[in-house]
């Protein structure tokens, strides 16, 4: 029998848990949330995160700039953030609108509230094996439904499809942390199915619907489909044929309801993470 991997189940588990732990600390853990322009799907990310905060008691700090806005506005906003004593954690949503230097304004995010995982210290502390950074959500979720079904990941061959800094980079990274052998796919790659046929766990990034087919996958593997696609008939599908796959699959992530909501809470385990850190730092100092 294939698993079916549980992600909204496990999310509601990390949530609690989380709710539990925000109501022992002395003071509220806040996290900033900036969101640039109207985009319809970015609204609804952003909508979602606070609701997240405030089941779990995270205060959160909303902050929406017109589509029209500045480099040097925005980057006052972080700034603000940045020296605001009760905001921990800080989220640019993106894409940022085409006039804007996304990465300038992710690197101006201070390290210990970059909840996203994307600053050059964090991605740095990732490869380096220091287990203080924050670590970028998306993969850090998906690497918990893998070991949601099995624990000891030691020489399996990984295979991530998609070499993004956001998930394939640091999704590689916690799989070589995991003593796996790796592989990263991407579009230049050769023989992809050949290659995804020799994975144990098979990770796709891509964001294209259904592009990795039933017969790619190796019979008993774990596969985690990261991708959300938007059908014609507006219904969301991933980067993987699922019903094709789960016949040969020992365990596999829906889409919605697999990797998706493991994003979220993820992002709050590390607004907490950063809370304490942040904390710790200010009774020393
Ligand atoms: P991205 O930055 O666009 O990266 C896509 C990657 O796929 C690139 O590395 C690209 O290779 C590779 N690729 C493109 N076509 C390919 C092909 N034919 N064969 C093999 N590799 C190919 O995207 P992303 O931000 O990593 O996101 C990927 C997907 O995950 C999207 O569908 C996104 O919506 C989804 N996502 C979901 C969540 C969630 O919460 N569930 C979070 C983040 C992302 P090159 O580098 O060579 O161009």
């Amino acid at each position: 029998m294939t698993h079916i991997i549980d992600g909204k189940t496990i999310a509601a588990q990390i949530k609690e848990d989380l709710k539990h732990r925000v109501g022992t600390l002395e003071s509220q853990p806040g996290l900033a949330v900036i969101l640039v322009g109207d985009d319809p799907a970015s609204k609804v990310y952003v909508g979602n995160k606070i609701k997240a905060c405030e089941a779990v008691g995270i205060k959160s700090y909303e902050s929406r700039l017109p589509a029209q806005a500045t480099q040097g506005e925005i980057l006052a906003e972080i700034k603000a953030f940045n020296d605001n004593k009760h905001v921990h954690g800080i989220l640019l949503q993106l894409p940022v609108p085409d006039h804007l230097d996304s990465e300038a304004l992710v690197q101006s995010i201070a390290a210990e509230k970059d909840v996203d995982g994307l600053s050059i210290t964090n991605a740095g502390k990732l490869i380096l094996g220091h287990t203080d950074g924050l670590v970028p959500c998306t993969p850090q979720g998906s690497l918990r439904l893998i070991k949601s079904v099995k624990d000891d990941l030691t020489g399996l061959n990984a295979v991530v499809i998609g070499r993004s800094n956001l998930f394939g980079k640091p999704m590689a990274q916690l799989l070589l942390r995991e003593n796996c052998t790796v592989t990263m796919a991407h579009s230049r790659t050769r023989n992809l199915d050949e290659i995804c046929r020799g994975a144990d766990i098979l990770v796709a990034a891509v964001g294209r619907a259904k592009m990795v087919k039933g017969d790619w996958i190796k019979d008993g593997a774990i596969v985690i489909d990261v991708g959300i696609n938007r059908m014609d008939d507006g219904k969301l599908c991933g980067d993987v044929d699922f019903d094709a796959a789960k016949d040969k699959a020992f365990a596999i992530t829906p889409v919605p309801g697999g990797v998706g909501p493991m994003t979220i809470a993820c992002l709050l385990e590390n607004t907490v993470k950063a809370f304490e850190t942040q904390d710790k730092d200010s009774l020393a100092a």
